[in-house]
């Protein structure tokens, strides 16, 4: 039988059922509250009030999920290990033959948790680090303690053989920690990435900008890393190579392969674009699909001047920023708020790109 790394199933897959309506990957919200209390959180304080789904809801959904073909299967939040009964839940979707990933920020692993998890193995557990000292975690999660957690939940992972990869959210108070956390994961042997990515409140709130770096320093910090380098150089040459209409926007897949379930059981595009959301309960999967898919047209139709702009393999703009709900309480424009923002990044990516190809093109001119 012929083996296949994971990336390259994936990118087949995608490729193969891009436009047949198969809605492959579901981020799923078990719920939206988290122990943690981060000053960049796109989830309103609010939200912990938003109603839980009881455990049997979400194993009818799960049902309906695989029953449309999904495969990947994504548990976010909030914080999913803050569930009691996430184990059980966990399980059913194991054995209903989900690829599954849990993003975490692994304070609340117990030996347990780690135990049941090296039997039924997840694809990959994504712990989010926010500082590598205890002064710049906490000032980040405003928890007394998580620092020592975090740690303590992140070795139970890595003594039990978990898959994992850490990913830093990037900010204002924790980028200088940005090279000692990339050293940290090398030391342990497991994958890094940062993301600068910064959104507003899901109620409107714009304290989250406050802390997003600069697009100046985004760019800055990105072109230290030849990880992230080679990520541009491998998006550009994808892109380029794919239909220009499929691709007006970067590949989370929101709306054309992916979508979230969130905490309350709406189906909406991502976790970020909860309009519209459609409810789960009692309809039919497929049609609430359909419905998104729709809508997520109707978005690119309206974002159709991104089309022709020169610079766009280099940004990342997405769907989800495009369709992010305007609280209507809110001033400020927060969808033109985040696009001003990554055309300035992309704008930044592209001078250096392309001073970068200028001094490989004299340099070997100089050798001719
Ligand atoms: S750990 Fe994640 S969900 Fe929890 S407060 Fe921090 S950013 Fe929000
Ligand atoms: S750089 Fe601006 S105009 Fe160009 S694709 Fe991105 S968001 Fe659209």
């Amino acid at each position: 039988m012929q083996e296949l790394l994971h990336n390259v199933f994936r990118a087949r897959l995608h490729s193969k059922t891009h436009n047949k309506d198969v809605p492959l990957k579901c981020f799923f919200e078990p719920t939206l509250k988290c122990n943690l209390k981060c000053v960049h959180c796109y989830i309103p304080k609010s939200a912990s009030k938003t109603a839980r789904m009881p455990k049997n809801k979400i194993l009818r959904l799960l049902d309906k999920i695989a029953s449309c073909g999904c495969l990947w299967l994504i548990f976010t939040g909030g914080e999913p290990f803050l569930r009691k009964d996430f184990p059980d839940i966990y399980l059913y979707a194991k054995k209903k033959g989900f690829l599954i990933v849990i993003f975490s920020n692994a304070t609340l692993v117990t030996p347990q948790l780690a135990k049941m998890l090296t039997v039924w193995r997840p694809l990959f557990v994504e712990v989010s680090i926010y500082g590598c000292t205890r002064k710049t975690y906490e000032a980040v999660t405003k928890v007394a303690g998580s620092f020592e957690n975090f740690k303590k939940g992140l070795g139970l992972l890595i003594s039990h053989k978990i898959p994992l990869s850490l990913k830093m959210p990037l900010l204002t108070i924790n980028k200088h920690e940005l090279g000692m956390a990339r050293k940290w994961a090398k030391e342990l042997d497991v994958p890094f990435r940062f993301d600068a990515a910064i959104y507003p409140g899901l109620d409107g709130s714009l304290v989250p900008f406050s802390y997003r770096l600069k697009p100046k320093e985004v760019v800055n910090a990105e072109m230290q890393f030849k990880e992230k380098l080679e990520y541009f150089k491998n998006k550009i040459s994808v892109k380029k190579s794919r239909l220009e209409k499929e691709y007006i926007f970067d590949e989370c897949g929101a709306g054309q392969n992916a979508f979230c379930v969130c905490a309350d059981g709406s189906m909406s595009m991502c976790m970020l674009a909860r309009v519209p959301g459609s409810s789960l309960a009692g309809g039919r999967i497929k049609e609430a699909w359909l419905k998104l898919q729709k809508i997520s047209d109707t978005i690119l139709e309206d974002n159709k001047k991104c089309l022709n702009c020169k610079i766009r393999y280099f940004c990342d703009y997405c769907l989800g920023a495009a369709a992010f709900k305007q609280p209507q309480a809110s001033g400020a424009n927060l969808v033109e708020a985040m696009k001003s923002h990554y055309c300035e990044t992309a704008a930044l990516r592209a001078n250096y790109f392309r001073a970068k190809n200028n001094v490989i093109r004299r340099k070997n001119n100089q050798t001719v």
